[in-house]
């Protein structure tokens, strides 16, 4: 198999705040499989959180380092492409640009919609949450009537744990609150933002506002705490930072009601279908999120969203300049494409 691959910068319309940073553009890789006249493709974007931080310049390096390994090998080899990728260490946000590539020429090669190839119902999938990221209250405001100019706002998901403390966290919910009765479903990320007494607090507190779910109430490194948590919370708690893979999700099952999914954490779609399957044998339920992908990634993670609680693709929808074309949104719902594999295209410009 020809391996290729191509960096490329992406900017954001909305810089993202959470309690860790600031985002405003990322330079992710494109890479492009080759076998047999067909195309495969896959995406890298850097990401940071749990301890991790894999930068584009990693990325590349470790992605130009694989290509003489596998090069030998067949796009159909993918057990042994995975165990050479494992061996090699290679970061999982690369790791997973290789398998979404594998896994969208075998697509592309039967003939299928990947979604199709694994049996999948499409009317299963639950509608996508747009995120807020931590700001003013009147900003947060601007910035809902902003998405809800580019798309039907059905799930909002609000970041907190605003370094500041509780009031602003409270003071920016209720901003949102008020102006916005017809959101349906409401989630909050705090991104590991609060303490174990801050979490309990505001778990009551959002749970008297509708808010459904709660995302990383506390800091990775803190999971023993988790399980006071688990007793006291009267909303489901979910984990991001603190669940990279599928080895992760055994230990957390006394703990939390569910875990996020995200490919460039987990090392692709061969995995994220591992981490759904031991998720629901841990009596867990799975979400899918994303860091600042384009809709490449997000179209591969959009293929198995039909078994997830809850979906976050939204990193797209807030690019002034995504090359590709993929998985649409509709009334508030991500759907992927009919076409064989991921059914991603390259706009030209
Ligand atoms: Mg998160």
């Amino acid at each position: 198999l020809k391996i290729r691959i191509q960096p490329f910068t992406v900017h954001k319309r909305f810089p993202l705040t959470i309690s860790r940073g600031t985002t405003t553009q990322t330079t992710n890789i494109w890479v492009r499989i080759e076998q047999d006249g067909i195309e495969g493709w896959g995406e890298a974007s850097p990401f940071s959180g749990g301890g991790a931080l894999q930068s584009t310049e990693m990325l590349e390096r470790s992605l130009k380092s694989i290509i003489p390994i596998l090069e030998p090998l067949h796009p159909l080899e993918q057990q042994k492409i995975e165990q050479q990728l494992i061996q090699a260490g290679l970061p999982s946000a690369a790791q997973a640009a290789i398998d979404i590539a594998l896994q969208d020429w075998l697509g592309k090669q039967v003939g299928l919609p990947l979604w199709q190839l694994w049996g999948l119902d499409l009317h299963q999938i639950p509608p996508t949450s747009v995120t807020i990221g931590i700001n003013t209250p009147e900003a947060a405001q601007q910035r809902l009537q902003a998405w809800q100019e580019v798309t039907d706002v059905r799930a909002l998901k609000v970041k907190l744990g605003n370094p500041t403390g509780l009031a602003a966290d409270q003071a920016m919910l209720s901003a949102l609150l008020a102006i916005a009765p017809q959101i349906s479903q409401w989630s909050v990320d705090a991104n590991g933002g609060w303490s174990l007494e801050n979490a309990i607090i505001m778990s009551n507190w959002l749970a008297d506002r509708g808010v459904t779910y709660i995302e990383q109430p506390l800091a990775k490194g803190h999971e023993s705490d988790l399980k006071a948590l688990f007793t006291h919370s009267p909303l489901p708690i979910f984990v991001d930072e603190s669940c990279f893979n599928s080895l992760d999700i055994p230990f957390l099952a006394d703990r939390v009601h569910g875990i996020n999914i995200k490919l460039m954490k987990c090392g692709g779609l061969t995995e994220a279908r591992r981490m759904i399957h031991t998720a629901k044998a841990c009596g867990l339920d799975v979400m899918f999120g994303c860091y600042s992908d384009s809709s490449l990634s997000i179209t591969a993670a959009c293929q198995l969203t039909s078994q997830a609680r809850y979906v976050d693709l939204d990193s797209h929808l807030n690019l002034m300049d995504d090359p590709f074309t993929g998985a649409v949104m509709a009334q508030g719902w991500l759907r992927p494409p009919q076409q064989p594999g991921l059914g991603v295209q390259a706009i030209h410009s």
